[in-house]
């Protein structure tokens, strides 16, 4: 290959050394990482060799390049659906105090190591003292990756090669077509299906029970869809005396993650009043309703949970120090803010959504939010939204900040339920620049 001559605008491109000494540039190294870096300057080059950039842009071009990028790329978006937990957004996003737990938890902790004595503890003690002070009903609790884990650590260690009894109302989908009945098939255990889709009385659980080797009972929370008409499920406090009977544990996977009773969500199941009714164990997720950290939660009977604790599978599931952090925080400290924008007050929220509105020049409409994560189906949140052309929703999402609306009825709607005050000026900001750039 022969170089460029020397009339060549290919020969004003600045070389590596040149651009990685620039002030930007080696002040965002630690922030980085010296291979992003290089890959940054590389493009830019390689851009300005195809003639695409002027040479004399490339040195603009990595110092914007370097001071836009993060090691991460996982973006922060605003959340403008009225959808508290939202799946595709991560579901509940952690409160401050729990912010703060996962920082202090991201170096060296004593998450397995008493300071006094020297010596090894039980790893994610302190977590599980928060979680029992908060659920009093349980007498022991153990946290783990995720609710689906929960699940498959309680089949595989209460019924692994034996029978899960299972309403056939029970049996669902959740989303990204992740069906319980098929995680509980396989870990080992059979299914041992009673009942029919709208009724499901005691005696087919007593059927089971005399007919089969049952490991565990298990019911669960229909969280994303309801059956209504002739219906019948067979209650906590039937099951109870059956299950004694034949000492078999009833597991009652709750979902959401209440752990007391919520008011506005009076049909929501929740791990205390789940246990005084009859359950022996509760499974509920962390990162729904309870508003923490992705977690699955196992509690109750106390030496049920330390049979899971002890299942070899148990490691294998275990919550890193990051997510036990940010639990104590969620369930021993203020109220997180899925709670907040659950209960958000519906006259605050008009006064917020029609100063948007007046800003930015566009009507606001009634709009109801809604729980998500699959919880509490068909429950509105009675709010407001600013209503925009359905055009402005694409690139409120791909601006600075990342805005998703709500696109409904041929409209862009933004709802602030889930968008913390003081980011309304960004809100706002966001629209202006939407709306510009049409
Ligand atoms: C969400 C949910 C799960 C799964 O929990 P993850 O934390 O998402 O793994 C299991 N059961 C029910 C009833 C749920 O609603």
């Amino acid at each position: 290959m022969s170089k460029p001559p020397v009339t060549d605008p290919r020969r004003r491109i600045p070389r590596t050394d040149a651009l990685l000494a620039l002030p930007a540039v080696s002040a965002a190294r630690a922030r980085l990482g010296d291979t992003a870096i290089r890959d940054i300057i590389r493009q830019a080059q390689d851009a300005a060799r195809r003639g695409e950039t002027p040479p004399d842009d490339v040195e603009r071009i990595v110092v914007e390049s370097v001071s836009a990028s993060y090691a991460s790329s996982i973006r922060p978006v605003l959340n403008a659906t009225g959808v508290v937990v939202h799946t595709n957004l991560g579901r509940a996003p952690l409160s401050p105090a729990a912010l703060d737990a996962v920082g202090a938890a991201s170096g060296y902790v004593d998450v397995e190591l008493d300071l006094e004595s020297g010596t090894r503890s039980k790893r994610g003690a302190a977590t599980r003292s928060a979680l029992l002070r908060a659920c009093p009903a349980a007498e022991d609790a153990l946290m783990v990756n995720n609710g689906a884990a929960a699940l498959v650590l309680a089949t595989t260690a209460l019924a692994a090669g034996r029978a899960v009894v299972i309403s056939r109302g029970e049996m669902i989908e959740i989303g990204a077509g992740f069906r319980l009945t098929e995680l509980i098939a396989s870990t080992g255990a059979r299914l041992h299906e009673v009942g029919t889709t709208n009724r499901t009385h005691a005696r087919d659980y007593a059927d089971a029970l005399t007919d089969d080797d049952v490991g565990a009972i298990l019911k669960v929370h229909p969280s994303n869809f309801r059956v209504e008409g002739f219906t019948s499920e067979t209650s906590l406090s039937e099951l109870r005396g059956l299950a004694r009977a034949h000492g078999v544990p009833v597991v009652a996977d709750i979902g959401s993650g209440l752990l007391q009773p919520d008011p506005l969500l009076p049909d929501e199941p929740d791990a205390t009043t789940t246990l005084e009714s009859g359950a022996d164990l509760v499974i509920a997720s962390g990162d729904k309703l309870l508003g923490g950290p992705q977690a699955g939660l196992l509690l109750g009977d106390g030496a049920l949970v330390q049979r899971l604790a002890k299942h070899p599978l148990a490691r294998a599931v275990r919550a890193d120090k990051l997510a036990l952090a940010a639990m104590e925080a969620t369930v021993g400290g203020p109220r997180p803010p899925v709670w907040e924008y659950l209960h958000a007050d519906p006259d605050r929220l008009r006064v917020r959504t029609e100063s948007l509105g007046t800003a930015v020049g566009f009507p606001i409409v009634a709009h109801d939010g809604r729980v998500g994560g699959g919880g509490a189906p068909g429950v509105p949140l009675p709010g407001w939204a600013v209503r925009l052309p359905v055009a402005t929703a694409a690139r409120l999402r791909v601006g600075d900040p990342a805005v998703l609306p709500r696109v409904h009825d041929d409209a862009c709607l933004v709802d602030l339920r889930c968008v913390p005050e003081a980011d309304d000026v960004r809100v706002l900001a966001a629209i202006r620049q939407a709306l510009g750039a049409s």
